[in-house]
């Protein structure tokens, strides 16, 4: 009998499976056999590999709830008979995806590693060969006890691994297309492959991983900036069904004084809709009281979404909505890390 990890690759799409469209010039997704000839080197990995793949692939822009559901489902459906788990996904809204599986995935006790590319894996100069190899190494590694070494969902990319749910695409042309500004790298791989232990979380060992499937997409964002109209903010507040907004503040988490915009907030919030407050900085964590323009959006109802992602936060409320219909169950969630997703 052989102790060799199995490693299920799920190919969604995105530029790392592209290839340039004759016709127009531009790249689109083709089938995982022409990606997967392009990378002779995995016969050489010593890991068990199996393939499935999305029908058909797609750019990640075109991902949805839906598509979220479903790969909850192909995760699900196979978790017992592979040890980790490597989703190729385009990075434009890779964080998003990630987000969404780490809440989606409660007690993960194997890796769900994402990683695409920033040039097909057809082209001499691509960064995806590297990005693919060492995730499915990460994937497939365990500690002496047989346990996961990083049962989360990461994102890696340019030779780190992220925490998905903190992590945000900084750059569109870069092959560090990653960070996580708030957390630090779960993983680093240069020439060894150092794992941070202390930083990864442990799940309960004896408890089965719980799926879910369910998301409630009723939320929006918006950005605050100086000159923001009244009559628009008020239309968004009293949109029929929106049960949720990600605010996004200035700085620690700061909103002009005006009276019209805390009224507004305050007639949301009563009429139950979840606020939540996130930065527009990258890095760095809301403070409500650190100023009164803080402060004033705490008496409003607004709640602090400490340091978490844009990404993390709309869909740990797609999430949250859909397990509860009290409002103030999850404002209270919100405030509490449930998957390492905030520093509180
Ligand atoms: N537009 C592509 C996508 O997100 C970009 C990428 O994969 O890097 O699918």
């Amino acid at each position: 009998m052989t102790n060799q990890a199995k490693v299920l690759l799920i190919y969604t799409g995105g530029t790392i499976g592209m290839h340039r469209n004759p016709h127009t010039g531009a790249l689109e997704p083709f089938d995982f056999d022409g990606l997967l000839q392009n990378v002779p080197e995995l016969k050489l990995l010593d890991t068990h590999i199996e393939t499935c793949q999305f029908q058909p692939p797609i750019d990640s822009s075109d991902m949805s709830p839906k598509h979220w559901t479903r790969l909850s489902h192909v995760i699900a459906d196979r978790y017992d008979q592979f040890d980790g788990f490597v989703v190729l996904h385009g990075t434009d809204t890779m964080a998003y995806t990630a987000s969404a599986l780490s809440y989606m995935m409660e007690n993960l006790t194997k890796p769900v590693i994402f990683t695409g590319s920033q040039l097909p894996i057809g082209q001499l100069r691509t960064d995806g060969k590297e990005n693919l190899i060492t995730s499915i190494e990460i994937a497939s590694a365990r500690d002496s006890e047989g346990h996961a070494r990083v049962p989360e969902v990461g994102i890696f990319f340019d030779g780190h691994l992220l925490r998905g749910n903190r992590t945000t695409k900084q750059s569109a042309d870069e092959f560090n297309a990653f960070e996580s500004f708030n957390y630090p790298h779960l993983v680093d791989a240069g020439v060894n492959i150092v794992y941070h232990s202390e930083r990864i979380l442990q799940p309960d060992w004896d408890r089965p991983m719980k799926p879910h499937f369910r998301l409630d997409n009723n939320v929006i964002i918006f950005s605050l900036f100086p000159g923001i109209r009244e009559d628009l903010i008020r239309h968004i507040i009293h949109t029929p069904n929106l049960k949720a907004i990600v605010m996004r503040t200035f700085g620690s988490g700061n909103a002009p004084q005006n009276p019209w915009l805390l009224s507004a907030l305050k007639e949301g919030t009563r009429n139950g809709k979840v606020i939540v407050n996130i930065s527009q900085c990258m890095q760095g964590c809301v403070e409500m009281n650190r100023y009164d323009t803080g402060f004033q959006l705490k008496e409003a109802g607004v709640v602090s979404g400490y340091d978490s992602t844009v990404e993390s936060a709309v869909t740990k409320l797609m999430f949250l909505q859909s397990h509860y219909d009290d409002p103030e169950q999850v404002r209270r969630l919100m405030n509490q890390s449930i998957r390492g997703e905030i520093t509180v």
